[in-house]
C-alpha cells in the first residue's frame, strides 16, 4: 500500500485516473454544498432572489443584472474569476426544467469555498433564464414563445438577454441546462436516459470544426462520470440541425456548446440525485477547461454514446388478459402517471393514465409487472355511501380491496379534494352517474383510461392497481403515493 502511494507521487496521474479522482470527491463532499433551500422543481423566481442576494457577501461574485422577463422578473447572471477562458451556463429557458438551476446554486456554494477551480477561467451563469414560464412551470415564456425557437427572430426580451450576454463576452464554452421527458431511455436498453449530451450541429451538413469538436470531448468527460454512478443511462440527442434553437446557433458563433439535459432517475420524482449527477460532471468538466486537460479525450468515443429513444412508461403491465364481447384479448399495457398541478402550480398529485395497448415488447418500464396466469377483474364501487372523509379514513383498505372494491362513494366532501394517500378510488356521491342506454359498449381496458382494476388467481385478489400504481396484496406491499377523487 505503501509503495503503491509513492508510485501516485512519482507518477502524475493521468487524464483519465485524475478526472476520476476529482469526480469522485465532488460526489462524496457533494451533501456539504448542496443548497438546502431549494428541495423540489417548483421554485420561482422569488424563492432564488435571496440566493443571488447572498452571494453579494462574497466580493468574488459578481452580479449583473441583464434585464427583465416579459412581466418585469429580473433576469441575473453571476460571474466570478479573472481567467482568460469565459465559459457561460445558462439554465431554464424552459420555465418547467429546473434540475440544473437547482445544480447551479449548489456550484455557487462550491465557489465560496473552492477558488482554485478558477484558476484559468471566468464562470457566468444565468439561472432561470424564464423565470414567466417557470412561475406557471411551463415550458414557454408569457406570450407563447418557445425561447429555443427565437435564438434568430428573438422576439422575447428573454431571448434578446441570452444572445447579448453571449455576444458580450464572446464565450469560449457554452452549457445549454435543459430537462428532458423522464420516458426517454438509451436506445434499445430499459435504462433511462437520466443525462443526455449534445454537441449541436452548426450546419446541415454537421460539420465537426475545432469550436463543435472541443464541445464533443466535454461531452466524451462528462459521459465518463456519469457512466460511473448511473452506468448506462446516459443518451445522445440527434444532431439534426435546427436553425432557430440556442444551442445550434450558439455553436455558429464561436462558443463550444454542451447541451446537457436532465431526464429520469428511478424513484427521484424530484431530481435530486440528478441535481447531483449534474454537480458532479459540470463542475469537473469546468475543471477540465481551466486545465485544459479536455484537449487530450478523443472525440471518437463521443459516436459511441447511445442515442436516446422514447420508449419508457412508468408502468408496463405485460400479458394481461381481459373479456370483452365474448372473446378473450392478451394485451401490455403502458401506462403514465400524469402531473396534475395545483392552481400555484408549486405542487402537484399523480393521475395515471393508460398510453399504449398492444404488443408493447419494444417498449420498457421503470417498474414492470407480468401478469400472466392472472386474471383481470373490474374493480368495483362499494354500495355503502359513506358520510364524510373522516368516516372514510377509518376504512381498511386492504380488505376492500380484497373483497373486490377499488372505488368508495363519500358524501359532502369538499370540492378541493381532488387525490388522497390511500390505495383506493374515491367517488363524490353527487357525481355517481346512472349509465345511459345504446351507447357503444365499453371495454373495460381503454386507450386513456385511469388504469384502475385487480388481478386475481384463483379468485383471490393478488394485486390492486389503482391510478396506475400497484399494491401487491400478496406480499402485503402498497407502493400506491395517491388515490383520485372523481
Ligand atoms: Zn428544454
Amino acid at each position: 500500500m505503501k509503495n503503491l502511494f509513492f508510485l501516485l507521487l512519482l507518477f502524475p496521474l493521468t487524464g483519465i485516473a485524475q478526472q476520476k479522482n476529482i469526480s469522485e470527491k465532488l460526489f462524496s463532499n457533494y451533501e456539504s454544498y448542496k443548497e438546502e433551500k431549494i428541495t423540489n422543481r417548483r421554485f420561482k423566481h422569488t424563492d432564488i432572489q435571496p440566493l443571488i442576494n447572498n452571494l453579494k457577501t462574497d466580493k468574488d461574485f459578481q452580479i449583473t443584472n441583464l434585464g427583465n422577463s416579459i412581466e418585469g422578473r429580473s433576469i441575473k447572471m453571476i460571474s466570478i474569476g479573472k481567467g482568460k477562458t469565459n465559459i457561460l451556463l445558462w439554465s431554464q429557458m424552459h420555465g418547467d426544467e429546473s434540475t440544473a438551476t437547482m445544480t447551479i446554486f449548489d456550484i455557487f456554494n462550491y465557489l465560496k469555498k473552492n477558488k482554485s477551480i478558477l484558476q484559468n477561467i471566468k464562470l457566468h451563469f444565468i439561472p432561470m433564464l424564464n423565470p414567466d414560464g417557470a412561475e406557471r412551470f411551463t415550458r414557454r415564456n408569457a406570450i407563447g414563445i418557445d425561447l429555443n425557437r427565437d435564438a434568430v427572430q428573438l422576439q422575447s426580451p428573454e431571448a434578446k438577454i441570452l444572445k447579448a450576454a453571449r455576444d458580450s463576452l464572446h464565450a469560449d464554452f457554452g452549457f445549454n441546462l435543459h430537462d428532458q421527458s423522464k420516458y426517454y431511455n438509451a436506445e434499445r436498453t430499459e435504462k433511462p436516459a437520466t443525462i443526455s449530451y449534445l454537441a449541436p450541429a452548426y450546419n446541415y451538413e454537421k460539420t465537426i470544426n475545432t469550436t463543435r469538436g472541443n464541445a464533443m470531448k466535454i461531452i466524451v468527460e462528462m459521459n465518463r462520470i456519469i457512466q460511473q454512478y448511473a452506468p448506462g443511462q446516459v443518451g445522445k440527442y440527434s444532431d439534426d440541425f435546427e436553425p432557430r434553437a440556442f444551442g445550434d446557433n450558439i455553436q455558429k458563433w464561436g462558443t463550444s456548446t454542451i447541451l446537457i439535459e436532465s431526464g429520469g432517475y428511478p424513484n427521484d420524482p424530484e431530481k435530486q440525485f440528478i441535481r447531483k449527477l449534474n454537480y458532479v460532471s459540470i463542475l469537473a468538466a469546468i475543471h477540465s477547461i481551466s486545465t485544459g486537460n479536455f484537449k487530450n479525450t478523443s472525440i471518437k468515443e463521443y459516436e459511441n454514446i447511445p442515442r436516446n429513444d422514447r420508449k419508457l412508461f412508468d408502468l408496463k403491465i405485460t400479458n394481461l388478459t381481459f373479456s370483452h364481447l365474448g372473446h378473450d384479448y392478451t394485451v401490455d399495457l403502458g401506462i403514465m402517471r400524469n402531473e396534475i398541478e395545483n392552481q400555484k402550480h408549486t405542487d402537484f398529485y399523480y393521475r395515471g393514465q393508460i398510453r399504449d395497448i398492444g404488443d408493447l415488447s419494444t417498449y420498457y418500464g421503470y417498474e414492470t409487472l407480468d401478469a400472466k396466469n392472472l386474471k383481470f377483474k373490474i374493480g368495483e364501487t362499494h354500495p355503502k355511501i359513506l358520510s364524510d372523509f373522516e368516516e372514510f379514513k377509518k376504512l381498511d383498505f386492504k380488505k376492500l380491496l380484497l373483497q373486490g372494491y377499488t372505488t368508495v362513494s363519500v358524501d359532502s366532501l369538499p370540492d378541493e379534494i381532488k387525490f388522497t394517500h390511500y390505495p383506493v378510488n374515491i367517488i363524490d356521491s353527487r357525481k355517481i352517474s346512472i349509465p345511459k342506454n345504446n351507447t357503444i359498449p365499453k371495454s373495460p381496458i381503454a386507450l386513456y383510461k385511469n388504469p384502475t382494476f385487480l388481478l386475481t388467481k384463483n379468485d383471490i385478489v393478488i394485486y390492486a392497481i389503482i391510478n396506475g400504481f400497484i399494491y401487491d396484496l400478496g406480499k402485503n406491499k402498497n407502493k400506491i403515493i395517491n388515490g383520485l377523487v372523481k
